[in-house]
């Protein structure tokens, strides 16, 4: 297997963060992860996807492994549904066409998400009002430390918002290979949450008929009008979390802001639009060196230059800015990746 020195990781991190990784390696196989792992073990590795979710801030010690593992197969198949295994370094929006054109469902409303198959389950990726372990079965990995194959559980995951047992006690410990997914054959399309109701009627979709493939259709649309493309404005898509505050808190807040944007949540606590309170501040569109928040979508933080520290003093400022007017916390919701120390 290749492993070559001194790579720019540019093309590999949709922020076009301009650092190099001391060692780099194409990852096809899970078969060639234990004689990598017997090679760089005790050196620092990085797992890279998509690079749609992190952001780089200097050169990367040790081994970054670009997942490129690859493969869909079939493991189980009745009249409700099918059981998939995916490999963790295939698209996840590819993965997402050929589902819905198969006519395997639920899927369709995480449609446009960029990534890999392998990086989904680390922050369960979530979309108008679908997440990941709505459909999840299992996720199968290697581990770093024992080169061991294990399997997670969905339960085991400890899928939350925007979160996982791979973004605590398991980050940097396993490789992940493959996820299992079951799609369903009849359609329960979710339609609540966001403007999906409002642009199919605007678009003259008669709601009772919608399809699966129609649903992904509205929602690449909805995604290309609202998210800036990094291709041509380089990010990470949301660079916070929505924040959960408890219903004191909330009623206070509302009380100030009567059209503050906010979801009821199960457990009582309201989930409250991050993008709202900084378009409230006034951030849409302002700069910072070579960093600045997108006109239109005040989550978003576009890079202008080819490091991150503007990025990171912009997303520092704005988290000041609404604590300080809101009382509420912001957090960060790619991850940080910090030379040889990682922090989130
Ligand atoms: C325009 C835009 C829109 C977005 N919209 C959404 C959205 O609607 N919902 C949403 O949830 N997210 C969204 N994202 C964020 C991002 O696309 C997802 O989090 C995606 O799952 C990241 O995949 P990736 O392969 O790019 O991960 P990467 O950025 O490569 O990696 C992210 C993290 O996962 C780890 N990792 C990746 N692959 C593996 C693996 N195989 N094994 C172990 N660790 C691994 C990495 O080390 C890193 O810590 C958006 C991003 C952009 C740029």
């Amino acid at each position: 297997m290749n492993v070559a020195a001194g790579v720019s990781l540019r093309p590999y991190n949709t922020l076009g963060v301009a650092v190099r990784a001391q060692w780099f390696a194409r990852l096809t196989a899970a078969a060639q992860i234990p004689s990598l792992l017997a090679r760089f073990g005790g050196s620092p590795i990085l797992v890279l996807g998509g690079g749609s979710n992190l952001v780089l801030t200097s050169e990367v010690p040790g081994l970054v492994l670009h997942n490129a593992i690859g493969g869909l197969e079939l493991l189980a198949e009745d009249g409700d549904g099918v059981s998939l295994r995916v490999g963790a370094g295939e698209n996840w929006d590819q993965l997402v066409a050929r589902c819905t054109g198969q006519g395997w469902f639920g899927l369709e409303n995480l449609s446009w998400i960029p990534g890999s198959v392998g990086a989904a389950p680390i922050q369960n990726i979530g979309a108008y009002g679908v997440e990941l372990k709505d459909t999840l079965l299992a996720v199968h990995t290697v581990g770093i430390e024992d080169a061991e194959p294990h399997r997670f559980s969905a339960a085991d995951c400890r899928l939350g918002y925007r979160d996982s047992i791979f973004k605590h006690e398991q980050q940097d410990r396993q490789i992940i290979t493959a996820v299992d997914l079951r799609l369903h054959k009849r359609p329960h399309l979710q339609l609540e949450y966001g403007e999906i109701r409002q642009t199919a009627e605007r678009w003259g979709h008669d709601l009772k008929r919608l399809t699966p493939s129609q649903v992904r259709q509205l929602i690449i649309r909805i995604r290309q009008e609202k998210l800036p493309d990094p291709a041509l404005a380089p990010n990470v898509g949301s660079f916070f979390k929505n924040p959960v505050v408890d219903a004191a808190q909330y009623q206070c807040l509302r009380q100030r802001e009567p059209e503050l944007v906010a979801f009821a949540q199960a457990d009582g606590r309201y989930k409250l639009a991050a993008g709202w309170l900084i378009d409230r501040l006034g951030w849409k569109g302002r700069r910072l060196g070579q960093a600045r928040v997108h006109p239109q979508q005040a989550l978003v933080l576009v890079n202008e230059g080819h490091g991150s520290d503007d990025v990171l003093r912009l997303a520092q400022q704005i988290q000041r800015d609404v604590k300080a007017a809101y009382g509420v916390a912001l957090e960060v919701e790619p991850r940080i990746i910090r030379g040889s120390s990682r922090l989130d």
